[in-house]
């Protein structure tokens, strides 16, 4: 049995397909045209959220029977020509659960401190005391959009801060619920009685600008919006908006409309707003986890 792993994986998983025998080949983000000529007698393939697995790909590789990605959204995969050839798609939704909650705790406490923003200050010389005064995170309530995996795992931490949680999910788990002490009401309830607001929602039809302008405008104006889901959750104009105009008092940002976020972006012109280039599953954990998951799923899948 041969494997392509076509995107750098962790080591451990490289360990678990040789230890079951496989061959393993690899090539770091073949393009379509390098995947095509290597694929011709492969059993399996590996990638991350690149290279893409097109139909063309697909179709030449007779010997395909697993792809598996190494994350979460396939949508680098074509899975109708996938379906088609009756080929496995595997992934790894968990593994990067706690490292998303915990960047998106890292967010909170860095817009409520405003840490950004002062470290910017002490390298322009600027000893910004003043204009630091921040907020405590103890005693607050957070409202957690979304209480899926990475909802359950900010509601845990969030708990251990002291933090009243409310909840808002359209599929509401009541169980997962009490044992994180959080309380499900309705979104608009959520948004007016939050002191931070934390998005976890998948990007669907009826999350596109869930967060719009009147949705935003029932914010208390000390609330901090933080997203770590997906960019087009935030209609990111009416955000602008509200962060310019008082209505909030902050957001922290992983993920944006468009990404990489243009240089100019008014967001980056923004002293009360934290940025980072969706880095919610850049940790050595969670790449390990997802890496080790798919190589086990894979070696069941080829052995039968
Ligand atoms: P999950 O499927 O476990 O949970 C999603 C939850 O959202 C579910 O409970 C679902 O019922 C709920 N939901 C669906 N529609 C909703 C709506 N309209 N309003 C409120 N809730 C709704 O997913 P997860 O593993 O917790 O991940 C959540 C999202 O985080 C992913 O879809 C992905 O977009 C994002 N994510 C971001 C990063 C990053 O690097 N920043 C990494 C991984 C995942």
């Amino acid at each position: 049995m041969k494997v392509l792993v076509a995107a750098p994986l962790h080591e451990r998983a490289i360990e678990v397909l040789k230890n079951a025998g496989f061959e393993v080949i690899y090539e770091e983000y073949p393009d379509e045209e390098k995947l095509v000529e290597l694929v011709g007698d492969v059993d399996a393939i590996i990638v991350r959220s690149k290279p893409r697995v097109t139909r063309k790909v697909i179709e030449a590789a007779p010997k395909l029977k697993v792809i598996g990605r190494a994350g979460v959204g396939l949508d680098n995969i074509d899975l109708e020509a996938a379906k088609e050839r009756g080929i496995k798609v595997v992934n790894s939704p968990g593994a990067s659960s706690r490292s998303v909650a915990e960047l998106a705790v890292a967010l909170m406490f860095a817009v409520a401190r405003k840490i950004a923003f002062a470290d910017r200050k002490m390298r322009e010389g600027i000893w910004a005391k003043k204009q630091c005064m921040g907020m405590e995170l103890e005693g607050k309530t957070l409202g957690i959009v979304g209480f899926g995996r990475i909802g359950y795992s900010i509601a845990k931490i969030a708990r251990a801060l002291g933090m009243n949680v409310l909840l808002y999910d359209p599929y509401p788990n009541e169980e997962r619920a009490r044992e994180v002490g959080g309380k499900f009401v309705p979104l608009e309830e959520l948004l007016k009685e939050s002191d931070v607001v934390t998005l976890h929602v998948p990007l669907v039809e009826q999350t596109y600008h869930l967060i719009n302008e009147e949705r935003l405008r029932l914010m208390k104006p000390t609330a901090i919006l933080i997203n770590a889901a997906r960019g087009a959750v935030v209609d990111t104009s009416a955000l602008v908006k509200a962060l310019q105009g008082g209505w909030i008092a902050g957001a922290g940002l992983d993920v944006f409309e468009e990404e990489p976020l243009p240089k100019d972006h008014p967001l980056t012109k923004l002293d009360n707003v934290v940025l980072t280039p969706h880095i919610g599953a850049s940790t050595v954990e969670a790449q390990m986890r997802a890496g080790v998951q798919v190589a086990e799923q894979i070696v069941e899948i080829l052995k039968g």
